[in-house]
């Protein structure tokens, strides 16, 4: 799409790029039919209908963490069967939703959780197969927002727990044990962190193994990162990634699942901004956008690095230095410090890039702003 159709439009808005999105899902499906893994796409990384839509041609499942997840996946056209639910606060209407279309499975996270499922299912006359998600306790080597599989956090149940909670599926019934569930967390670049997750689960294995407990899947979780500095790079590590699991898990029949978001989606999606002000402080020089972080917050969260580029001066030389701002009256909202970029001009078009995973799902109305549209381009 030429610069000059872009400027023509309302900003900011966020512009993805299917093709991108299309490659990157076809060598995804590769690598995975490769091992014979399931994949279901992490949709809290983008909801977007066309998103949803588009991985559902590629044949890959979803990953929901609410109803509205859940509904926005069945709008999109996947079947329940097609359906996973994770989640460590589902609330009963939540649950009543899942049962509802009979999902393939709950990732359940506690063992009041389980009881609670249990009891709506008998009321409704339903069952519910379900999955648990087990701490793991390993480092994921990632921010410590986005850290979710060490015995300190919130998710999932201790491993010291598995056997009041199988107590508690045996005598429900309405329990359909499927298997167990991990997720350590996000934008995971260490790949290494995969193979202390291995050893884990080949510990959990065991322990159903010497109790003659059938796994029927084993649902690994996302958190393969992506390279931020490197927008236009397509080589996502998957091959890398299933083989450690292949390697080094010690498995039987068990059917392997996964549930990526971050490295379907970053690439495919930039936020496209406009400068409003150009300002120069005592030491720094400021742009200042139209984008803020009710846009993307990525960067006020969790210090996140977007890579920031002018499309109107794509040509010169990045010879000054910016802290890229946007214009809400909070001092985080930043998307770069010190940024190197051509010299700017007010109305020139700011792209910042690889924000399709946790972009716009994570948009505000903070300050009464509206909301950006988004564009989809091929
Ligand atoms: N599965 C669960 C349970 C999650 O909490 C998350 C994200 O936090 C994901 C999958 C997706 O992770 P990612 O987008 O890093 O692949």
């Amino acid at each position: 799409m030429k610069i000059r159709e872009l400027l023509e439009r309302k900003t900011p808005f966020y512009l993805y790029d299917m093709t991108v999105l299309g490659k990157n899902l076809g060598s995804l499906k590769k690598a995975a039919d490769h091992y014979g893994y399931k994949v279901h796409y992490a949709v809290k990384s983008n909801a977007r209908l066309e998103i949803l839509r588009k991985v559902k041609d590629y044949g890959f499942g979803v990953d929901c963490v609410s109803g509205g997840e859940l509904l926005q996946s069945l709008k999109a056209g996947y079947t329940g069967s097609e359906i996973v639910f994770a989640g460590v606060g589902k609330s009963d209407d939540e649950l009543r939703l899942g049962l509802k279309h009979d999902i393939f499975c709950f990732n359940c996270e506690s063992l009041q959780e389980l009881e609670v499922l249990a009891e709506i299912a008998r009321h409704e006359s339903r069952s519910a197969r379900i999955a648990l998600r087990i701490k793991p306790n390993v480092d994921a080597r990632t921010h410590h927002y986005i850290t979710t599989g060490l015995e300190e956090n919130k998710f999932g149940i201790d491993f010291t727990e598995l056997p009041e909670a199988m107590r508690i599926i045996e005598s429900n019934p309405e329990l359909n044990f499927q298997g167990i569930h991990f997720h350590i967390g996000s934008q995971i670049t260490d790949l290494s962190v995969f193979r202390n997750l291995c050893t884990k689960v080949n510990q959990v294995l065991e322990w159903f193994r010497e109790r003659s407990i059938k796994i029927e899947h084993l649902n690994l979780g996302g958190g393969l990162g992506v390279d931020y500095e490197r927008p236009d790079s397509d080589e996502a590590k998957y091959e890398e990634f299933f083989g450690i699991f292949n390697d080094q898990l010690n498995l039987r029949a068990e059917q392997i699942h996964f549930e990526l978001g971050r490295v379907i989606t970053a690439h495919c999606g930039s936020l496209i901004s406009k400068v409003l002000y150009t300002k120069s402080g005592i030491h720094t020089d400021f742009l200042i956008l139209d984008a803020g972080m009710t846009e993307l917050i990525r960067p006020a969260l969790y210090q996140a690095y977007h890579k920031i580029e002018n499309w109107s001066q794509s040509k010169a030389q990045s010879e000054y230095k910016y802290d890229v701002v946007g214009p809400i009256c909070e001092s985080s909202d930043y998307f770069g410090k010190a940024v190197r970029l051509p010299e700017s001009k007010r109305g020139d078009l700011i792209a910042i890039r690889s924000a399709g995973a946790y972009g716009e799902v994570m948009a505000s109305n903070y300050n009464l702003r509206e909301r950006g549209e988004a564009l989809f381009i091929n």
